[in-house]
């Protein structure tokens, strides 16, 4: 089975909690748009934070939108070294026994007690996307990345949903080593 695919690249980020949010950027703030991202609904905002922990601090962690449940920060193992702390490589929205660390943003900062993951490699595509690849939610499968840094990524874990588009996304350390230079490029499924 061969099917191309694009890749993208998502940088660190974290997703706030409306509680969390206003704490970290002021009372009733509302996000502010930036850009679109590949997956309906999702945005990068103008508002980045800092993640400090006892080891060391990130800059520039940008906030995507929309607010959701539970806030979530989502970094490379290398910034993970930076931060001296060793998250565990989860799925989005699995952060329970992971580690937490300072929030610092522009109107305050927030304690967490947990929610720092390294995001496990995975595949978006909507219900109709799945059909024609046969794939199954919760499925793993293997993409390599085409050009000169080809490699191939086992463990990417398709999640099907309504507002997602068909694309896999690795981490910027994943990125790194498989794929030319700039956050978009392409692979292919070899095994399902
Ligand atoms: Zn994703």
């Amino acid at each position: 089975m061969k099917n191309k695919i694009k890749i993208e690249i998502s940088a660190r980020h974290c997703h706030l909690s409306d509680q969390d949010a206003q704490k970290l950027l002021g009372k009733n703030y509302k996000l502010k748009v930036i850009k679109p991202l590949s997956q309906l609904g999702e945005f990068a905002s103008q508002e980045t934070i800092t993640v400090k922990t006892k080891g060391g601090q990130l800059t520039n962690v940008r906030v995507v939108g929309p607010i959701r449940p539970k806030t979530q920060v989502e970094i490379t193992l290398t910034e993970a070294r930076k931060l001296k702390i060793n998250p565990p490589i989860r799925l989005s929205g699995d952060i329970e026994k992971t580690p937490g660390a300072m929030l610092i943003g522009s109107k305050g900062k927030v304690n967490i007690k947990e929610g720092i993951i390294i995001a496990q490699r995975h595949l978006h595509c909507n219900p109709a996307q799945a059909n024609k690849l046969g794939l199954q939610d919760g499925q793993s499968l293997a993409v390599k990345t085409l050009g000169a840094r080809s490699v191939t990524f086992h463990n990417v874990v398709v999640r099907v949903k309504k507002n997602f588009d068909l694309s896999v996304h690795l981490d910027t350390d994943e990125g790194n080593a498989a794929l030319p230079a700039g956050i978009c490029s392409q692979g292919e499924i070899i095994s399902a």
